[in-house]
């Protein structure tokens, strides 16, 4: 038989505000354990919380940014459960009004497959604690400086059909909350966190399976990797007679393998009932359209306009729109210099080969678009070639504090030799080097002209215009 898969995701997103979602202790990631906590996050008795203005900002701004309806009357309501990372025995979420509704993400996928993946909601909550288990399996030791960290989570409908569609929604949330600027995203940290909710049907069938819910994975990697084994888990189980149990699984990416871990839990057994402390929050169509102009232009807008507007190729705007700080240090260098096509050579010959080879992350580039613009105008006027422009290039990028370009190339020497006389001397003495090699020219191998070009570059450091070389080189070819 032939399987369709079918998949809701349930995402959570840490928000990058300075201090937590109901009390002013920093949201900082690290620290010392226990250090970032006061009675408010750590649920002591006769405390009380208050909302953080700023979380309910990027909370709307995401929910704007995924198109959903937002809820002018929202409220928070108390999720109960015991759990050691928990200390209050409770989660402050959204239940019966979450504060955006009925959204949804346009994705398209390596493969071309061009869908709107449906919002059901979002809502506000505050994080649990972390649990630190002891190596020798005889204690656990709990650190809440994570507690009341403000996360939004984004709910889908069950619209995913494959792994792929997946990574590309993850992708672009990833990218849209970076470019809104409310939160790190780093799924290595944690600070966005997938749930896969999967089931399987057979081909046209117009059912939902029963699903299993793994918790948590933190790489698109091992998301494809538990897509791929629970899926199979379950069309095998299927195929030979058996039953799908709704549960919570627990994907184990070094053992590559999806383990159970709960049966999966019900609205009831939280005992959810609106939370008394905190007042219902009324968002205001000020608010809203305050918030719907401050949005940013996101990376797809992007990419469309330097396709249009630059005549840029597709795959070169992707990766430059592929980081807010790299679109924005080519569009600052560009405004300054004049010469996108430039800007775009610098970036994806060195910048990118820096972030490949060095591991050089894009929100660490220290660059700027003045310096960048000035040396890019200093190779287009000729003062150095594009050989010695990669060393220069190199030194400017990774130089911390001044750097003034036109003093390194005089300091160094490195500017370009276009004195048609040394060339031809230099041509000369390469060739009188090499008497074989002009035999071999002379018998008609042209492919050596390389060599000699090769040859006299590096007798001149590097630093000979091309063109003349060339142009020289022609002439005393003839004349062999
Ligand atoms: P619960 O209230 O039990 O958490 P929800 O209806 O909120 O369940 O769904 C949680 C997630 O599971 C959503 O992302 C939803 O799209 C997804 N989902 C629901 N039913 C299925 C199914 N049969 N197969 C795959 N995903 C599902
Ligand atoms: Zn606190
Ligand atoms: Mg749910």
């Amino acid at each position: 038989m032939n399987w369709e898969i079918v998949m809701g995701l349930e995402v959570h997103v840490e928000l990058s505000t300075k201090t937590k979602i109901f009390c002013s202790c920093t949201t900082e990631f690290g620290g010392a354990p226990n250090t970032h906590c006061c009675p408010v996050c750590t649920g002591m008795p006769g405390t009380l919380p208050v909302l953080n203005e700023k979380v309910l900002e990027y909370a709307v701004k995401a929910g704007i940014a995924l198109n959903c309806d937002i809820t002018r009357y929202n409220k928070f309501d108390r999720k109960n459960y015991f759990y050691p990372d928990l200390p209050k025995a409770y989660q402050i979420s959204q239940l019966y009004l979450p504060f955006a509704r009925d959204g949804h993400v346009d994705i398209t996928t390596p493969s071309g497959v061009s869908k709107s993946i449906r919002i059901h909601e979002i809502h506000m909550e505050e994080d649990a604690g972390k649990l630190i288990h002891s190596p020798y399996g005889d204690a656990t030791f709990p650190d809440y400086n994570r507690c009341g960290v403000p996360l939004i989570e984004i709910v889908s409908e069950p619209d995913f059909r494959s792994a792929e569609e997946v990574v590309a929604y993850l992708a672009k949330l990833k990218s849209s909350f970076e470019y809104l600027g409310i939160s790190d995203v780093k799924m290595e940290e944690g600070s966005m966190r997938a749930d896969v909710n999967l089931s399987v049907r057979p081909y046209g069938s117009s059912e939902f399976g029963t699903r299993t819910e793994m918790k948590n994975i933190n790489s698109f990697k091992a998301i494809e990797r538990a897509i791929a084994f629970e899926s199979q888990r379950q069309i095998e189980l299927l195929e030979s007679g058996g039953t799908v149990v709704q549960e919570t699984r627990r994907w184990d990416d070094n053992k590559g393998k999806s383990l159970a871990m709960r049966s999966k839990e019900n609205a009831q057994d939280y005992r959810y009932f609106p939370e008394p402390d905190i007042p219902p929050i009324s968002i205001s169509e000020e608010m809203i359209k305050e918030l719907t102009d401050a949005q940013p232009e996101f990376a797809h807008e992007k990419l469309e306009r330097y396709v249009a507007d630059f005549g840029m190729a597709k795959a070169d705007a992707e990766i430059i729109t592929s980081s807010k700080h790299l679109a924005s240090l080519f569009e600052k260098t560009t405004e300054l210099c004049g010469n996108p096509k430039e800007t775009v050579y610098w970036i994806l010959s060195q910048i990118m080969y820096f972030m490949n080879e060095r591991g050089v992350l894009p929100e660490n580039i220290t660059l700027s678009p003045e310096k960048f613009a000035r040396f890019i105008g200093i190779v287009l006027s000729d003062r150095i070639n594009r050989q010695t422009g990669k060393t220069v290039f190199e030194a400017m990028f990774f130089a911390d504090g001044d750097f003034d370009v036109e003093k390194y190339i005089v300091e160094n020497n490195l500017e370009q030799v276009d004195d048609t006389d040394l060339i031809r001397e230099t041509i000369k003495s390469v060739f009188a080097a090499n008497p074989k090699t002009v035999e071999q020219y002379k018998a008609g191998q042209t492919k050596v002209t390389g060599f000699f070009v090769g040859q006299t570059m590096k007798a001149l450091k590097g630093k000979a215009k091309p063109d003349t070389v060339n142009k020289v080189l022609t002439e005393e070819l003839k004349n062999l």
